[in-house]
């Protein structure tokens, strides 16, 4: 634990390293926004553990190693938004919200990765994005950047900038933001705005105007003090422009819409309530394949649906080709009494495959270079399964049960040679996932159902 973090716990006076010393070019804006975020952080009085600092690359992305006392990383050119995204998603979904996230991005970051802010402004997610805007790449070396205004000079336009920039103010609004502003970098109230910011609950972004004074003064005539008039003609608003009130967060919203979380006692997030016992004793994995069309992918949802029903917990990954329609179709499905944070397999227990396109795929997969001697192989008779640890169960599954029966009845029947699932439960699935007014096909799931039941 630093110095600083001990130092910052209680009543923060300052959320920087001790003896900071900002890296940033002299007159360089940065200065000013770097102090302000720390003023904001200071006025808003927040736990350093509860504040995440995401920078991004350009001289900006020096910005999160001056706060050692929260948490912080840095990323890759322009994504940082992106993860800032994920950060929270996953505190507010899966941890107690209560993280604060801050990006700090500069202009030529926001314009690589544009559709991110488009998006965390979309979604509403609580990340601050505090936008470094000197109207061109810093580090790289002064070139243009869509932020640069109609005639800016810079290292890649040297006669002037031809090209008008883009207005991110504008551009959030139209994909409903919720708090937006636009400061200049010497602002007295940059702070409190960057504060108003962060304290929004839900996605928010301070613009703030600046200079960068190795690149930006060399031909243009720009001045800190006018920065809001620095393209021909027009002066940018300043201030905050946007301050909704009647956005919802999106982890409010998603916990509000899946509830399933709170309520794992009784009620599956899927709305099934759970009637049935299982034996699972541990996680099982299951990978089923055949060809396109033939139901698999369909077949493993009912096991998925089954599981839940019966009390387990269930994943499934599907996979085909480009093509939806032709070659293989494979589904991994798993099943487990706790919650599954992993959904790979590893070492498949039950492999059920009905086609040449499945054992094509498994291959290539390594599917049957990762069993183990507990592995069970279900396979149609006609396919040829290549040497591998499993146990294997040769069946007429296409012949018995048609192409598109195959792969469910292979799954019933290894649920029934491993007891973890009462047949009896897939029974009761099978007409909800088929649909009201579709009895012919529910009675052909049912009719497998019963075979396997009495024969496999
Ligand atoms: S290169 Fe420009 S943006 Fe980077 S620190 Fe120097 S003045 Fe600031
Ligand atoms: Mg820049």
């Amino acid at each position: 634990m630093s110095e600083a973090l001990i130092q910052n716990t209680e009543n923060p006076k300052t959320f920087l390293k001790v003896d900071a010393k900002f890296p940033f070019c002299k007159g360089c804006g940065h200065h000013h926004i770097t102090q302000a975020i720390n003023d904001a952080l200071v006025k808003l009085q927040l736990e350093p553990s509860h504040v995440n600092i995401t920078s991004d690359i350009g001289c900006v992305g020096l910005v999160d190693a001056l706060f050692d006392s929260v948490h912080s990383f840095h990323t890759t050119h322009g994504r940082s938004t992106a993860f800032a995204t994920g950060v929270e998603i996953a505190d507010s979904i899966l941890a107690d919200s209560k993280l604060k996230n801050i990006v700090v991005i500069g202009d030529g970051g926001a314009m690589i990765g544009l559709l991110h802010l488009v998006n965390a402004a979309q979604l509403n997610v609580d990340v601050t994005v505090v936008l470094y805007n000197n109207f061109l790449f810093g580090m790289t070396g002064g070139q243009n950047s869509s932020f640069s205004p109609v005639d800016f000079i810079t290292t890649t336009t040297p006669r002037g900038n031809i090209i008008p920039p883009i207005d991110i103010i504008t551009l959030l609004e139209g994909a409903n933001a919720g708090y937006l502003a636009r400061k200049t970098a010497t602002d007295s109230d940059l702070a409190d705005t960057i504060a108003e910011a962060i304290a929004y609950p839900g996605f928010a972004l301070v613009e703030i105007l600046e200079l960068c004074t190795e690149y930006a003064l060399r031909g243009n005539s720009i001045r800190g003090n006018k920065l809001a008039e620095v393209a021909p003609g027009k002066v940018m608003e300043l201030g905050v422009i946007a301050n909704k009130k009647d956005r919802v967060d999106f982890g409010d919203a998603y916990k509000t819409k899946f509830p399933g979380r709170e309520t794992t006692k009784g009620t599956k997030s899927s709305g099934i309530v759970p009637k049935y016992e299982n034996s699972l004793k541990k996680k099982v994995g299951f990978v089923i394949a055949g060809t396109a069309g033939e139901r698999v992918q369909f077949s493993a949802y009912t096991l998925v649906e089954t599981a839940v029903l019966a009390g387990a917990n269930a994943t499934q990954k599907n996979d085909n080709p480009v093509t939806q329609g032709t070659g293989f179709s494979l589904s991994e499905v798993v099943i487990s009494r706790d919650e599954i944070f992993y959904t790979g397999i590893d070492t498949p227990d039950v492999v059920v495959v009905v086609s040449e396109d499945g054992v094509m795929e498994m291959k290539s997969q390594g599917v049957f270079r990762r069993a183990n001697e507990s592995t069970l192989i279900i396979a149609d008779e006609s396919l040829e399964i290549p040497e591998c640890a499993g146990k294997i169960m040769r069946l007429p599954l296409r012949k018995k049960y048609s192409p598109s029966g195959a792969a469910f009845a292979g799954i019933l029947t290894a649920v029934k040679a491993t007891g973890i699932l009462p047949l009896e439960a897939f029974r009761e699935i099978v007409p909800t996932i088929v649909g009201t007014g579709r009895q012919k096909k529910s009675e052909s799931y049912l009719s497998i159902i019963n075979e396997v039941e009495h024969n496999n």
